[in-house]
């Protein structure tokens, strides 16, 4: 098969919902639906017995079986487990999410035929870590990861090709600021963007992994559980099920919210049953702290952009919570500009992915590019080191945030004694001058140092962030003018032997435990 004829693919993995995109025969980016004939796949899975289910009949056991449903396992990637047992075991986050893609290809292979190459996206506040768990997660499904790119960059893509800036007329035109707020159903990310003709570079990137339309559930959630204790003195938060069908309720009414100024919600628990009626100024006031938190983060990520509001041209809006009017009003206010809603608020950021994924197979297929990204690193990078005075671990930065990637930068240690023959190289992301304020990405031991070397010989460690925001670490030992390759251990990913492992038992959809 020639590059030109397999499907550009991307595929966003959202936290409440996925979504696949391709590219038809002129290139346009078209959503597939799943199997259900749906364009949106919700990202739950159920575990039952031996046989998984993905999608909607997962989310509609979340009510009757919430114990043996995993949901929102996105915000769990990069830790070891998923933050509950399911079925009494424990699973790592990269291989629920890697059910949920092994269902989405499944599904879209039954309309364009087998395909293993795909672009994911992931939030642009996303580390290292979590974007490494987001390509294992990929790998177990027996994808082919053409690029990881992040959803705000692929969101700002698909506008650029939906307003005609990737024709050859549109690149003549001036550069526009673009800030796409992104709002999912977990996290937020905001990245301030310029849009040069056909070129996407992203200037500042900020956000939250832990914050989104789940957090908005969860305000409802807790008013009608409060008022169902008041009534009946019995919290149904202690119990998963009751949990489950009340989630359900509050993020209907929700949506409801954001088109009718009041919704009802009935919390039931034990045969006992609260109705009430919520009006959208409510959910408003219950929830101003969180839209608060997304305010200060887009200011953040203006000034790290060094613009001001004014010198925006579009903001743009992405994520189906960019629906609820607070949302907009809230943007409006503070940039006096309409937000844009023009693009399917869900879709966007697979159809970026699509055109991302067209675009490395065109171009390994030696057809001419028709746009170009550069992004930035949304964490700083530093290594550990000691302060001598305290003694305590602290964070030596070697990449600052919002460095335009593909960057590589050099670290130079010192040998501490004669003959030593190995280094130890802890490398951390994050902005706190405290290591253990950062996220551990890993170690490197550097352990072929050549014979003999006196104290306080030079190493280079020359770290390469790569445009998709992984980390390669090379060590240089300047005396002997040689590149040693080194391989990061990293604390809480999966061995490749549990991965392959996996990826055996996740081709045949079993969910039977290897850790
Ligand atoms: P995404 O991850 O971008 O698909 O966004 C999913 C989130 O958007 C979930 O939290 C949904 O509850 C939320 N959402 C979708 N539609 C609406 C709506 N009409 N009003 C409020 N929130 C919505």
């Amino acid at each position: 098969m020639t590059k030109a004829n397999i499907p550009a693919v991307g595929i966003d993995l959202g936290t409440t919902y996925s979504v696949v995109a391709r590219l038809d025969e002129r290139g346009q980016p078209v959503t597939l639906v799943n199997a259900e004939g749906d364009r949106l796949t919700p990202s739950v899975v159920l575990l039952d017995g031996d046989d998984v289910v993905v999608g909607k009949e997962a989310m509609k056991a979340m009510s009757s079986e919430a114990d043996r449903v995993a949901e929102c396992a996105k915000r769990d990637m990069g830790h070891r487990a998923y933050h509950r047992v399911i079925g009494g075991k424990q699973y790592p986050p990269e291989v629920i999410q890697a059910w949920i893609l092994n269902k989405l290809r499944s599904d879209a292979v039954q309309q364009i035929g087998p395909f293993e190459q795909a672009v994911i996206t992931v939030p642009a506040y996303f580390d290292e870590v979590r974007r490494k768990a987001t390509q294992d997660a990929g790998y177990l499904a027996g994808c082919e990861v053409l690029d990881i790119i992040n959803e705000p960059t692929a969101a700002a893509v698909a506008f650029g090709f939906q307003h005609g800036f990737l024709n050859a007329a549109g690149s003549a035109d001036r550069p526009r600021h673009v800030l796409v707020y992104d709002l999912g159903g977990g996290t937020f990310d905001v990245t301030v963007m310029e849009i040069r003709g056909s070129e996407f570079l992203a200037l500042a990137t900020d956000g939250d992994v832990a914050l989104g339309g789940y957090d908005w559930d969860q305000r409802l959630l807790n008013m009608a559980a409060d008022a169902f204790q008041r009534e009946h003195s019995l919290d149904l938060r202690t119990n998963a099920v009751a949990v489950g069908k009340l989630w359900r309720e509050c993020e209907d009414a929700k949506r409801t919210l954001s088109a009718r100024p009041k919704a009802p919600i009935v919390a039931e628990y034990q045969g006992k049953v609260v109705r009430l009626e919520i009006s959208r100024e409510q959910f408003e006031e219950t929830t101003q702290d969180l839209l608060d938190r997304t305010r200060f983060t887009c200011v953040q990520a203006l000034r790290a952009a060094s613009l001001e509001w004014s010198d925006l041209d579009h903001v743009l809006l992405v994520g189906g919570s960019t629906r609820m009017p607070m949302v907009r009003a809230m943007l409006q206010k503070i940039s006096g500009k309409v937000p844009d809603a023009s693009m399917a608020a869900d879709e966007a950021v697979a159809h970026g992915a699509a055109l991302q994924a067209g675009l490395i197979l065109a171009k390994s297929d030696g057809r001419p590019a028709t746009f170009s990204i550069r992004n930035v690193n949304s964490h700083s990078l530093g290594v550990v080191g000691t302060d001598p005075q305290t003694k305590r671990r602290r964070n030596g930065i070697v990449i600052p945030r919002n460095t335009p990637l593909p960057v590589s930068a050099k670290r130079q240690f010192k040998t501490a004694k004669h003959d030593q023959r190995s280094i130890l190289v802890q490398i951390v992301e994050g902005e706190s001058p405290s290591a253990d304020d950062c996220t551990s990405i890993g170690r490197c031991t550097v352990a072929d140092l050549p014979s003999e070397l006196p104290a306080k010989s030079p190493i280079d460690v020359i770290f390469n962030y790569q445009a998709d925001g992984r980390l390669k670490v090379r060590v240089q030992v300047p005396q002997m003018d040689r590149l040693l390759e080194t391989e990061i251990v990293r604390e809480n990913g999966l061995s490749k032997e549990h991965l392959d492992a996996w990826r055996r038992h996740i081709s045949g959809q079993k969910a039977t435990e290897y850790r």
